[in-house]
């Protein structure tokens, strides 16, 4: 850590401790060369999760797209759009919750049906029909008889 005021690269640490109930870590420092003491914060990076696609190219997760699939989903069904706002936003946290930084696909497509299963069945089904790329109608009518 460079010192802030004589631009010296040697600064030591002279105490550490936890801040914001653990969320942080505060240090004080102080500059070899002139004695200048400051504090420093030291906390967890928020990264933003990364899309793993079938080709292995890597995108940013995008928020609109889960909100678009779930809109689609959900056309003419007597879904509100604050549920498909707040379903967004429980699936982004579920995906959150994974303590991964990149996700594949397939996994975000399982966890937009379980949230899916829970506010319009037919909505799922739809859902669940084109992600799932059902190859018989059988297989389509026991998901259906799942239900
Ligand atoms: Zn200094």
């Amino acid at each position: 850590m460079i010192c802030p005021k004589c631009q010296a690269d040697d600064t030591k640490v002279i105490d550490s401790r936890g801040a914001q109930n653990g969320k942080a870590v505060r240090r004080r420092r102080q500059c070899v060369k002139c004695n200048f003491r400051f504090t420093t914060f030291e906390y967890v990076e928020v990264q933003a999760l990364l899309v793993v696609k079938s080709d292995k190219r890597r995108v940013p997760l995008d928020r609109g797209k889960i909100l678009k699939s779930l809109v689609i989903a959900c056309n003419k069904r007597p879904v509100s759009y604050d549920v498909l706002m707040q379903t967004t936003n429980d699936i982004i946290a579920s995906l959150n919750d994974k303590s991964t930084y990149e996700i594949k696909t397939e996994v975000i497509g399982e966890v937009v049906m379980e949230a899916l299963k829970k506010i319009d069945e037919i909505a799922y089904v739809r859902f669940a029909s084109v992600y799932r790329k059902f190859k018989d109608i059988t297989e389509f009518k026991a998901e259906l008889e799942d239900l």
